[in-house]
């Protein structure tokens, strides 16, 4: 496997930073996630804006320009003759001291890993997930905003253990006082009525970008959309629920903190948006030959 590395593809095992990176050392960076459908790099667009979005959100000047790093990623992916992918694209703020200071790392890190996909099982996205409630509260929307896709994951990371603990893959994660935010590593949706509703992002989720395509495919398909404060109990008596990530796509979830999700069952709404969805990843995005 080849790794881009600061301008050049590198072998996996030589694919080294320093322990000095601030990356490392402090979780002072941002990165994306992007997935790769048949030689068609999903929303590419959108996802290099959002990491220079959060690179200028955190004063890290990017050391190449959004083009270059389009090539970057095109590149690497040739170089591993992938087709379907998931490209981890990381840009940190380089090597410098062991202080905070920022300005002591005079050249960001960038990197970038193509790698084969690990999905959910099938039988989730059939049957439903099931997930629980973090006792991890969100950090804090106003102390860190949770449009910055950072390399400090930790809360997270916290939140992703309450789950493992419950035997369970995901799990919601509340704000301080108590509304939905989003999963540990995916935004959260519900269903009522034929309504489709999910958090504003204000509150304490990322701005995903398959949560942004899942709204525009509610509207092309004329189904009524709004962002709303959610209290836990409304996500209990939705009439569905499911989640959107770069990874997990669109997958239904059918039971949270033990309780059933309506009948128990995926529903209409969350099947016909994932086959909608299953369409926009064959026409949105970057295409490249191998
Ligand atoms: N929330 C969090 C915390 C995430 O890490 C992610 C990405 N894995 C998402 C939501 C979903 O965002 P996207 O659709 O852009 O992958």
């Amino acid at each position: 496997m080849l790794v881009y590395l600061n301008g050049k593809l590198v072998d996996k095992e030589k694919a080294t930073i320093s322990v000095f990176d601030h990356g490392l050392l402090y979780g002072d960076g941002v990165f994306e996630g992007i997935r790769c459908y048949d030689r068609l790099i999903f929303k590419l667009n959108e996802h290099i804006d959002r990491l220079y979005r959060s690179a200028d959100a955190i004063e890290l000047k990017m050391p190449m320009t959004k083009a270059n790093m389009i090539k970057a990623v095109i590149e690497t992916l040739k170089a591993n003759a992938l087709q379907d992918a998931y490209i981890r694209l990381v840009v940190t703020r380089g090597q410098g001291d062991l202080g905070l200071d920022p300005r002591k790392c005079k050249t960001p890190t960038v990197f970038i890993i193509t790698d084969k996909i690990s999905l959910y099982p099938k039988e989730f996205y059939q049957k439903g997930l099931e997930i629980i409630t973090a006792k991890t509260k969100r950090n804090l929307a106003a102390a860190l905003d949770p449009r910055i896709k950072s390399l400090n994951y930790l809360n997270n990371i916290l939140a992703k253990i309450d789950a493992i603990k419950s035997g369970v893959e995901e799990a919601i994660m509340l704000t301080y006082n108590d509304y939905v935010a989003e999963c540990t590593g995916d935004n959260i949706f519900i269903v009522r009525d034929g309504r489709l509703m999910t958090p504003p992002t204000d509150v304490g989720a990322l701005e995903g970008i398959t949560r942004n395509a899942v709204i525009g495919l509610a509207k092309k398909i004329g189904m009524p959309f709004r962002e709303k404060m959610l209290k836990l109990e409304e996500v209990y008596s939705a009439d569905e629920v499911f989640l959107t990530g770069t990874a997990a796509e669109i997958i239904p979830v059918t039971k949270i903190d033990k309780r059933r999700i309506g009948d128990g069952k995926p529903g209409e709404t969350t099947p016909r948006l994932m086959e909608e969805f299953k369409i926009l990843t064959k026409l949105d995005g970057v295409k490249y030959a191998l």
